[in-house]
């Protein structure tokens, strides 16, 4: 299919706020790409499915220089444009469509070109990497015209702005293949769509299975090696609301403070590591890999975790952001290892030597775990847990996990399955009142005197139901001046530089992809934000590496909050 085609249903659907609108537009566009339906992946603005984290990793300054070469420019006229209009993608619309009155362009640009040109970025790499790249996009960007070229800027940035989650994709796959009749079918097909997606990560392969129906829709399995969405946990207020979403009796386990690890060990006996936002972070933990190989008796699995720091002295647990770093560093690991080692709380098993268990009870789950896992402490071991149907024995091991500097407590149905990507009650979290919102930065400004040169104020944003962010407030303090005390404004500059999409006088808009925990003193209603929500005092404590941007605090949480 011709790629102007998908140009002018991304020109719709970015003319349109409503929701349901846009669902129309795109469900009316799945009839054309039956046959492609990696399409969709465009329509996401991305180039591969969602659990592979490879992306097109076109930085703007690359972008602008694409832009130049590819429109017959200056840089420094792409960048004086890009100033005015703030997005590269306007920018590259307006200096092609120039150019397109000076010459006639010769071949059509077709999706699959398009996808196997910007499928090629990501690998290339080394000596002349840049002109690689350079010259793959220019390929793309001489066949384009105006309207082509504005969405390939945008798709190379990863950031398309027409406003397309995955909810809307969900629900556009069920209007068109199975055109429900109400509300309560929708809501029906709704469930199975979202269910598959949440094991396949993968819309095309859902939209296909939806073509042929809901039965190979069910179908879609687990595959170990291959990410899935870990489950995510609702909030209970105390013991006795805990008992009565998840039952009696139930199991309750320390709720420990580290990072959320899915580990796996496909049929070929390797073992991939990937975070809750699914990013492969193998490479980064040596010590977990050679744990779970000695410990785990199985032949393949996926199992589900916390890997929490402890001092290698003191052997006692570390909080979370002392071991943010062994997230984020790539080279010298085997130093990092020793001195910020890590235990592995095992407390899931969702795929068992060749058997997908998220049906299987929890309970039952737990002593699979029991049986095949030889523990050692400080290296692997379960998570600590109790059964009880007492609400004062409940109440003693919450009382105990906080004397132990733990978050709180995990509650466990022990009847329930295991549903990947669901914030659902089979579990709930109970942790005393915080003050603290994970929110992703969604644009910044940049400071003036003594910090001019660093982006010194963020913008933080939260997310309703489909996952829209809206603003909550403006952080501008937590951060460091000197890089050694802390998280420094420079070290978030570097970062918030990569993912600039726009940029007007002294302000700019980033793609929503850092995620920080953000204290304050308490949440206001107010109509300055997009949320109708405003943080009193914001202070930025902490990166979260490990969390992407559907991690974050939803608006109903801070609702919950400002109450
Ligand atoms: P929160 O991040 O506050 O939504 O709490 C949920 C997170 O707690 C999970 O994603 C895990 O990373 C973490 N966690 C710690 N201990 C446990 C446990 N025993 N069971 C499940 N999750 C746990």
């Amino acid at each position: 299919m011709d790629y102007l085609k998908l140009c002018e249903v991304y020109e719709e659907l970015e003319a349109t706020k409503k929701g349901l609108e846009k669902t129309a537009i795109l469900s009316e566009f799945l009839k054309e790409i039956k046959k492609e339906p990696e399409t969709i992946y465009l329509l996401q603005g991305r180039i591969f499915p969602d659990y592979d984290e490879r992306e097109t990793g076109i930085s703007i300054q690359l972008g602008i220089k694409a832009v130049a070469q590819a429109s017959g420019n200056k840089e420094e006229k792409v960048i004086e444009e890009f100033k005015k209009l703030g997005d590269l993608g306007l920018t590259a619309e307006k200096l092609f469509a120039k150019k397109k009155q000076a010459s006639l362009f010769s071949s059509k640009l077709t999706i699959q070109k398009v996808l196997t040109n910007l499928r090629k970025l990501p690998e290339v790499e080394g000596k002349g990497a840049v002109d690689k790249k350079i010259g793959l996009i220019l390929e793309l960007f001489n066949s384009a015209s105006g309207l082509e070229a504005k969405y390939l800027a945008r798709t190379l940035l990863s950031d398309l702005k027409i406003g397309v989650g995955t909810g809307m994709l969900r629900d556009a796959i069920g209007e068109f293949c199975f055109a429900p009749k109400d509300i309560d079918e929708k809501r029906s097909y709704s469930e199975i769509l979202q269910s598959a997606y949440d094991k396949s990560t993968d819309f095309a392969e859902v939209f296909q299975r939806a073509l042929e129906g809901v039965e190979s829709l069910k179908k879609v399995s687990l595959t170990p090696g291959k990410p899935v969405k870990v489950m995510l946990f609702p909030k209970a207020k105390d013991v006795n609301d805990a008992f009565e979403i998840v039952g009696k009796p139930a199991a309750f386990e320390y709720k420990y403070d580290g990072f959320r690890v899915m580990i796996n060990k496909d049929k070929n006996g390797e073992i991939k590591i990937f975070t809750r936002r699914l990013d492969n972070v193998t490479n980064q933990f040596p010590d977990v890999v050679e744990y779970v190989q000695k410990h785990v008796d199985a032949e393949t699995f996926i199992i589900d975790g916390e890997a929490i720091g402890y001092d290698p002295k003191t052997k006692k647990f570390r909080p979370f952001q002392f071991m943010s770093q062994r997230i984020k560093r790539k080279y010298e690991i085997d130093k990092l290892v020793k001195e910020l080692p890590i235990e592995l709380k095992v407390f899931d098993i969702i795929f068992y030597n060749g058997r997908s268990y998220v049906e299987t009870p929890f309970g039952e789950r737990r002593k699979l775990l029991e049986k095949i896992l030889k523990q050692e402490k400080h290296k692997i071991t379960l998570a600590d847990q109790i059964i009880t149907d007492d609400e004062k024995e409940a109440d003693r091991f919450y009382k105990q996990a906080l004397e132990d500097n733990q978050e709180g407590l995990m509650a466990k149905s022990l009847t329930a399955p295991y549903k990947p990507g669901a914030r659902i009650g089979y579990a709930v979290k109970l942790k005393p009142n915080d003050d603290e919102l994970d929110l992703v930065i969604t644009g910044a400004e940049w400071g003036t005197g003594k910090r001019a040169g660093w982006l010194t104020s963020f913008d933080v944003s939260c997310q309703d139901e489909d996952g829209n962010l809206m603003e909550i407030g403006k952080a501008s303090s937590g951060l460091k001046e000197k890089p050694e005390e802390g998280l420094s404004y420079g070290e978030m500059t570097e970062m918030l530089k990569e993912l600039t999409n726009e940029e007007s006088g002294t302000t700019v808009k980033v793609k929503p992809e850092i995620v920080v925990s953000v204290k304050y003193q308490n949440i206001q209603k107010s109509p300055t934000y997009s949320s109708g929500f405003a943080l009193r005092f914001p202070r930025i404590v902490r990166l979260r590496p490990d969390r992407g941007v559907s991690d974050i605090a939803t608006i109903k949480e801070v609702e919950d909050k400002a109450n």
